[in-house]
């Protein structure tokens, strides 16, 4: 008799336990989930343009250029006038001139989809950031310091730039830096923040 109570008695513990564990669990879930609704702390926020822009979420962006000047921004419509090529044309990239620094660097992590040369472009490098976003990097010396397939972090020399883009000869010593989303040419400005120009 006593022995079967003893059961009961183990049995009786052995579920309060589990129910013990249960609750626990479930308080923890519901602590995640309220924590993982509140969002960003007031510490992942940034103050662009006067507007609170979370972070923490958003992979980061560096200048492909230290120090360069902007020579032809980008132009989804309107015409550019292309000295070398003599004729007016949309330009869907943003031309950069060398200043002292002519290295070129990684703008975000990311992986080396492409490197090739070619005459009209020069030797160009592709990094794929994921989500179908490209940044590609033109006119550079086809000495490069990456290879396909290589990870690249944020800021990191893939290379230096040349006089290597036939097309954009006259531009001299400069990247012609262009970024895709889905194989589609978008403006840079929306990733980089140039200031004044
Ligand atoms: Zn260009």
């Amino acid at each position: 008799m006593n022995k079967s109570n003893n059961v009961q008695k183990k049995k009786y513990a052995s579920s309060y336990i589990y129910a013990v564990i249960v609750a626990v669990l479930v308080i923890a879930c519901a602590v995640t989930i309220a924590l993982v609704n509140k969002g960003p702390s007031k510490s992942n926020v940034a103050n662009i343009g006067g507007e609170n822009i979370p972070v923490a979420a958003k992979p980061s962006y560096v200048l492909p250029m230290n120090g360069a000047q902007v020579m032809k921004d980008y132009s989804g419509k309107e015409l550019q006038y292309n000295d070398t090529l003599k004729q007016w044309e949309i330009h869907k990239a943003i031309d950069f001139q060398a200043g002292e620094d002519k290295n070129v660097y990684a703008i975000s992590n990311g992986t080396i989809s492409n490197i090739y040369t070619n005459y009209l472009e020069g030797t160009v490098i592709e990094i794929s950031h994921g989500n179908g976003l490209l940044s590609v990097y033109k006119s550079l010396d086809k000495e490069v310091q990456v290879s396909i397939g290589d990870s690249v972090s944020a800021g990191q020399v893939i290379g230096v730039v040349a006089e290597s883009m036939a097309q954009e000869l006259n531009s001299g010593n400069h990247l012609h830096f262009e970024m895709l989303q889905d194989g589609k040419k978008i403006d840079p400005n929306n990733y980089l923040s140039l200031g004044e120009k």
